[in-house]
C-alpha cells in the first residue's frame, strides 16, 4: 500500500495543534473565555504576535477551513442563541449565521498597492491593528462574533469581544468553537478571546484599556457614545430605525411581499429591518390590502391603542416584547386572529411611536404621504439622521434617485427588501457592523487594518 506522507504529516499536525490547544485551558473551560479583561487582552496579544509570523496565504487557508467547521454547527449557534436571549425566528437564526459564514469576505479582499516613479518604489499593504477590543449586541450574538472575527483576523488581528450580558453563553459558545477550529488548522490559540461575565464595567475597561489598538462597537446609541469617550480609534455601528416609501408606480404585490419578509426578518431585531412604511396616499389602500396578502396581520380601532400600551413604555420597546413572534404580541393584546401572521402593522399619524422608535419587534407603523416629496421628507425625519438603511419601492428613477440622495444612507435598497442590502438573497458581501457614525458603512477585513507605506529610493526601475 502506497503511503501519501503528505497526508499523515498534515494528520499527525493537526492532532498535535489540537493537543496545544487543549492545554491552554483546564479541562471543561471554553477555549477563549477569560474571567477579567486583563487576562483576556493579555492572551490575545500573545496569539497576536504569533499570527504575525503567518503569512496571508495561510491566513487565506485558515479562515477557509473555519468557515467549513462553522458550517457544520449552524443549528447549534442558532438554537443556544434563542434560547438565551428568547430573541427570534430559530430558521432566520440558522439562515444568519450562514450569511455571515459564507458572504463575510476574508484576507483575499486585503490588495497591496505599488506605484513606481522617477525616483524609485513605493508600495503600501494594509496592516493589522493588532489586538482589537470588540463590543456586540444581544441581537445578533453568534452573528456579530463569526463576522466581527473572520474580518478581523482576516486583517491579521487578534480580537477581545465583551457580550451583551444577555447573550454571554452564545457568544462564549461561538469563541470556544472558533477556537477549536482555528487551533486545529494551524493558528495560534486564543485569537479571539472574551470575556466570561462581560457588564457595561468590563465593556468600559476594555475600551479604554491601553493594550487595545482599535474599538469596535456594535449596538444602541449608549455603547457608541461609550466608545468616543474611549479616546481611541473607533469604529461605531448604532442604531436605525429603517423607513420603507412606497409610491404609485411601484409593483404593490411586490413590495407588500418584501415588506412583510424584510420586517418580520428573526421578528425584526436586525438593525437593518423596515421599521416603518410611508406610502402614496393615492395607492395606501392597494397597499395595506398587499400586505396581508402576504401574510401580515393589521391592527385596526382600539387594537392599535391597545397594542401601544403593551409593547411601548414612552419612546422605548418593552423588552418583554422584543423579539417575540407576532403571534405572541396579539395573544398578550386579547386580540383573536387565524393562522400564524409573521407581522403585524397599524395604520397610524407620522408621530406615532410605531413610526418613530426602533421598536426591534415584528411590528410595525404605516403612514400615508400626500405625494413622493411629501414621503421622502418623511422618510428623512423618521430615520432620525442615523443615515443606516432606507428603502423604496418604485418604477421612477427620478424617484428613487431623489430618495437616495435625501436620505443619504448606509444602506439603500431599492424594489427588495432590506435584508438584500446585507447580502443575504441579494448581491454583494455581509456585515453585521454597519458603521454609519463613523462612516465605514459595511464593514469588513480593510476597515480592521492600517495603511502602512514602504518606500525604496532610486530602485527597482529598469527604464
Ligand atoms: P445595546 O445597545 O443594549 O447593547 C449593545 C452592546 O453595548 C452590548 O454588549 C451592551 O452590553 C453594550 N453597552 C450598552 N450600553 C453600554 C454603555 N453605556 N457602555 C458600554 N457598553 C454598553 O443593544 P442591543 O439591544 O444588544 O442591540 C440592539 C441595538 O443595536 C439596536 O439599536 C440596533 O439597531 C443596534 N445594532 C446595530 C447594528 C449595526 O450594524 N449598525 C447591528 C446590530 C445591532
Amino acid at each position: 500500500m502506497e503511503i501519501d506522507r503528505a497526508l499523515v504529516s498534515r494528520i499527525a499536525e493537526r492532532v498535535l495543534r489540537e493537543l496545544e490547544g487543549a492545554e491552554v485551558t483546564a479541562p471543561g473551560t471554553l477555549l477563549g473565555c477569560f474571567p477579567d479583561v486583563a487576562s483576556a487582552i493579555q492572551a490575545a496579544e500573545k496569539a497576536f504576535q504569533a499570527y504575525r509570523s503567518i503569512g496571508l496565504e495561510r491566513r487565506m487557508e485558515i479562515i477557509q477551513r473555519l468557515r467549513e467547521g462553522l458550517r457544520l454547527r449552524v443549528q447549534e449557534l442558532a438554537s443556544i442563541a434563542v434560547q438565551e436571549t428568547g430573541m427570534g425566528r430559530l430558521e432566520d437564526k440558522v439562515k444568519k449565521n450562514l450569511l455571515v459564514i459564507n458572504k463575510t469576505p476574508g484576507p483575499e479582499i486585503l490588495r497591496a498597492e505599488a506605484v513606481s516613479g522617477q525616483h524609485g518604489l513605493c508600495l503600501e499593504e494594509l496592516a493589522p491593528w493588532g489586538v482589537i477590543g470588540a463590543i456586540t449586541p444581544s441581537t445578533n450574538p453568534s452573528e456579530s462574533v463569526i463576522n466581527n472575527g473572520i474580518g478581523m483576523i482576516s486583517g491579521g488581528n487578534a480580537v477581545v469581544f465583551n457580550a451583551h450580558p444577555s447573550a454571554k453563553q452564545t457568544t462564549a459558545f461561538t469563541i470556544d468553537l472558533m477556537n477549536r477550529l482555528l487551533v486545529t488548522e494551524g493558528a495560534p490559540a486564543n485569537l479571539i478571546t472574551c470575556v466570561s461575565e462581560p457588564t457595561i464595567e468590563s465593556a468600559n475597561e476594555l475600551m479604554r484599556s491601553p493594550g487595545i489598538k482599535l474599538v469596535v462597537v456594535t449596538g444602541g446609541p449608549a455603547v457608541v457614545k461609550a466608545a468616543f469617550a474611549s479616546g481611541k480609534k473607533v469604529i461605531a455601528a448604532g442604531p436605525g430605525n429603517p423607513p420603507v416609501v412606497v409610491d404609485e408606480t411601484a409593483d404593490l404585490e411586490q413590495a407588500g411581499r418584501g415588506i412583510v419578509a424584510g420586517a418580520s426578518f428573526d421578528n425584526n431585531i436586525v438593525c437593518v429591518c423596515e421599521k416603518e412604511v410611508i406610502a402614496v396616499e393615492a395607492i395606501a389602500d392597494r397597499l395595506k390590502a398587499a400586505i396581508v396578502a402576504a401574510g401580515a396581520y393589521e391592527l385596526r380601532g382600539p387594537e392599535i391603542a391597545t397594542v401601544e400600551k403593551l409593547v411601548v413604555d414612552g419612546w422605548h420597546p418593552n423588552k418583554e416584547f422584543v423579539g417575540k413572534d407576532a403571534s405572541v404580541i396579539l395573544r398578550a393584546a386579547g386580540i383573536s386572529f387565524t393562522g400564524d401572521p409573521r407581522l403585524i402593522f397599524a395604520d397610524v399619524p407620522f408621530d406615532h411611536p410605531f413610526i418613530q422608535a426602533e421598536l426591534l419587534m415584528p411590528l410595525i407603523g404605516f403612514t400615508r404621504a400626500r405625494d413622493i416629496h411629501e414621503a421622502i421628507e418623511l422618510a428623512v425625519k423618521a430615520e432620525h439622521g442615523f443615515r443606516h438603511t432606507a428603502s423604496m419601492y418604485s418604477k421612477n428613477i427620478d424617484h428613487l434617485d431623489e430618495m437616495a440622495r435625501a436620505v443619504n444612507c448606509s444602506i439603500f435598497v431599492k424594489n427588495g427588501a432590506n435584508f438584500n442590502g446585507l447580502g443575504f438573497e441579494g448581491p454583494g458581501s455581509t456585515s453585521f457592523t454597519i458603521a454609519s457614525p463613523t462612516g465605514e458603512g459595511m464593514t469588513n477585513a480593510i476597515h480592521f487594518t492600517r495603511r502602512r507605506r514602504c518606500v525604496l529610493k532610486d530602485h527597482f526601475r529598469i527604464v
